[in-house]
């Protein structure tokens, strides 16, 4: 029985408040604090609705360690779950040092101002979580997070030596607005506006934004364009993955997305430096993100199914082998459940898992680690469990 306190009250955030209170056998109390406390009351009321189950909730800016620290004093919690952006890892991080909490997110840190992400200035923890006997858990959310897990699931039972490994991210699901995002439109732009990168023979390799294109038929989805794109999981993956040669990271977008997007970055709107706009300064992606539907509010109108997977091939007994693992998952399936689209569901049910694996004790180790660092056995029979069923297929011929 363990005590979270979950940071962020978005759309990924209320899936993991929904799979929390679905499984109050692990988890006895749980607080919910976000920036705005009118957030937090919106998912307090509807776990009352929907479970009878009172949640707490506070107010706290997530940039400010003292603040954090404050909350997780007055919480005590075992874990604090970061749902909120990547701007606020090392903020979160830093709190949960200070008062010796364990630590658990979905994505990488990045800096405001700076459109990169990488996991150099978590790992730098390592070691002060080591010495405080506490653990980090990072990127417990599909890609990262399953995909990772995924990959140690496959190495463990079907490979010797896994050599390449593509990594498949397809959203089939149709919200019927001609552009939106499906989860926090200035990362997710950031991310796909991005310079591609993979990596090959100990090396990586940099593509210009979409320059590399696949297609690729998705199980129960069909055929899709497939665009090459820098994605986090990679780094850790290439550290970890015994006899790795190659590792790349394929997206699909449809072409109007594609249309759209070019279009508001050559008008300047993805800029992330701020401009003098009538005597005020704004940052014309976050201006643009006001624009845009809230991801939030997308899960009833969108309709459709997302299949995010991993194709591995290598070694097995001598004999070269390939497979595919993969989980489908239907929008509406996932809105009926927790009022929410299914890219917001595939990440807020591996984040309680990853808080379950730590309260459970199943996965728990001092320091900083990346998901395909533990057993993924119990993760992955967690996925079956809770909503994210996997299927593999034997793709050798
Ligand atoms: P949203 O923008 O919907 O939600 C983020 C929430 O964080 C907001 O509701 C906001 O709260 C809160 N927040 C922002 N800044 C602060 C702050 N300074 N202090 C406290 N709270 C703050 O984003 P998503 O829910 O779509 O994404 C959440 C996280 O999940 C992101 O880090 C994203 O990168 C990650 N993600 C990971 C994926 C994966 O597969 N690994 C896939 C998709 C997303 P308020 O409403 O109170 O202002």
């Amino acid at each position: 029985m363990s005590k979270v306190l979950l940071i962020g009250a978005g759309g990924v955030g209320r899936v993991v408040v929904h799979k929390l209170v679905q499984n109050k056998d692990t988890f006895s109390h749980i607080t919910l604090a976000s920036r705005r406390l009118e957030s937090c009351q919106v998912y307090q009321d509807e776990m009352i609705t929907r479970y009878g189950v009172h949640i707490d909730i506070a107010q706290v800016d997530a940039d400010s360690v003292d603040e954090l620290v404050e909350l997780i004093k007055k919480v005590e919690p075992d874990v604090v779950l970061n749902i909120a952006l990547p701007y606020q890892d090392l903020t979160i991080m830093e709190a949960c040092l200070i008062t010796k909490t364990h630590y658990l997110d979905t994505a990488n840190y990045e800096h405001p101002d700076t459109a990169k992400f990488e996991y150099k200035e978590q790992w730098a923890y390592h070691d002060r979580y080591k010495d405080a006997g506490i653990m980090a858990l990072l990127g417990s959310g599909f890609d990262p997070g399953v995909t990772n897990v995924f990959c140690a699931y496959l190495q463990k039972h079907y490979f010797d030596e896994i050599h390449t490994i593509d990594i498949l991210d397809c959203n089939g699901g149709d919200h019927g607005y001609p552009f939106a995002t499906n989860f926090n439109p200035e990362i997710n732009l950031r991310e796909v506006s991005s310079n591609g990168r993979y990596w090959e023979d100990g090396e990586w390799i940099e593509t210009k934004p979409m320059e590399i294109k696949m297609v690729w038929d998705y199980p129960q989805i069909g055929k899709k364009d497939s665009y090459l794109l820098y994605h986090e999981e990679m780094e850790s993956l290439v550290k970890h993955i015994k006899g790795l040669k190659r590792i790349r990271f394929f997206m699909t977008f449809g072409e109007s997305y594609l249309t759209h997007m070019k279009c508001l970055e050559n008008v300047g709107m993805l800029g992330i430096e701020e401009v003098e706009h009538n005597g005020c300064k704004i940052v014309p992606i976050q201006f643009l993100k006001t624009l845009l539907p809230d991801p939030k509010t997308l899960g009833e109108r969108t309709k459709g199914k997302t299949n995010i997977g991993v194709v591995a091939k290598g070694l097995k007994d001598g004999k070269e082998v390939s497979y595919y693992l993969y989980n489908v998952c239907d929008h509406q399936e996932a809105f009926k459940e927790t009022n929410s689209q299914a890219v917001s569901y595939t990440t807020g049910v591996p984040a309680m898992i990853g808080a379950k694996m730590m309260c459970e004790g199943k996965w728990m180790s001092d320091g900083v680690w990346n998901m395909e660092q533990f057993d993924p056995d119990p993760f992955m029979d967690e996925l079956n469990k809770q909503g994210l069923p996997w299927h593999i297929e034997n793709l050798s011929s």
